[in-house]
């Protein structure tokens, strides 16, 4: 079990909403112990905790909200605090979208990096998965299975054939993050970007933002970033789902074909049956004896 962290200097960063299209400035500021992660919509002075209960929204990207206000496409930047372990930060949004940056993670990798992390007192709590909970629908799959680490093995399959078949099996931590995870984009195909602007979704979509396939390859100049880099970006939004959790995730996650919408109903279906998981908290126990006399003791093991 690990220490909770934070950011050791605030973040300033703006950029353009993937589906708004419209620019948003953002800053993320380091919060005190157990605070979590917690979005402000400044321009509607509302606060919306990170949290399974405000997600509202899982058609294409995740979107959180509460009381009204909403923060769309909030997966990337969710995924690459839980893959930094950043567990307390206040996220301001002048906008209802977080920047969709290069499509990736890294740029907020670089920028907390940059700014760098501090270690807090608080110990992080675990969510450890204790019986397989599985959900299937559509020819897709998606279960957490007991595992002692946070692994992930995905698979996907698109009738595309630059695409193809990918699949990916690794341990998430924070150095397996940030080299095979973090610098996947996300991606579209030519057909559905012309019907999503269409439909007034996608308006910020470009070559900066996106991998743009279409039957013979990719549309852009630069080369993919990985040779798998598809199913990596599909990794880095299952890490982002789950870290709504709130907790460091001991589990094996298992996807085929997977999505937002499909991690939503997951978490909900392993949060709804209290025999399949358990939460474990401060390995010592605090025990004030008087003013000051603190004995550690421990506690699951
Ligand atoms: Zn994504």
């Amino acid at each position: 079990m690990r220490k909770q962290r934070t950011l050791r200097e605030e973040i300033k960063a703006s950029g353009i909403g993937l589906h708004t299209g419209k620019k948003v400035e953002i800053l993320l500021q380091p919060a005190e112990e157990n605070h979590g992660v917690v979005f402000y919509r400044a321009d509607k002075d509302v606060y919306i905790d990170a949290k399974r209960e405000n997600v509202v929204d899982t058609t294409l990207a995740t979107t959180i909200g509460k009381d009204g206000a909403v923060v769309k496409t909030v997966e990337h930047l969710l995924a690459t605090l839980y893959g930094l372990h950043i567990d307390n930060v206040l996220i301001t949004v002048w906008g209802d979208e977080v920047p969709i940056m290069d499509g990736s993670s890294a740029p907020w990798v670089y920028l907390i990096k940059t700014a760098g992390i501090r270690e807090q007192g608080a110990y992080k709590k675990e969510i450890i998965i204790k019986k397989p909970v599985k959900i299937k629908e559509d020819g897709k799959f998606v279960a957490l299975i007991p595992s002692k680490r946070f692994e992930i093995q995905y698979a996907i399959q698109f009738d595309n054939s630059f695409i193809g078949k990918q699949k990916i099996s690794l341990v998430v931590n924070e150095r397996t993050f940030i080299r095979e995870i973090s610098k996947a984009r996300t991606f579209g195909f030519v057909r559905d970007i012309e019907y999503l602007q269409a439909h007034n979704l996608a308006l910020g979509g470009s070559l900066d933002n996106a991998i743009v396939v279409d039957e013979y390859g990719i549309v852009n100049e630069d080369p993919l970033r990985y040779e798998d880099e598809f199913v990596r970006h599909k990794v880095l939004d299952a890490i982002g789902d789950l870290s709504i959790l709130g907790y460091d995730i001991k589990a094996k996650y298992l996807a085929y074909k997977s999505g937002h919408d499909l991690n939503r109903k997951l978490i909900s279906k392993l949060l709804e049956d209290r025999d399949a998981f358990e939460v474990v908290g401060n390995p010592y126990r605090e025990r004030v004896v008087g003013s000051f006399v603190w004995a550690p003791q421990e506690e699951n093991g």
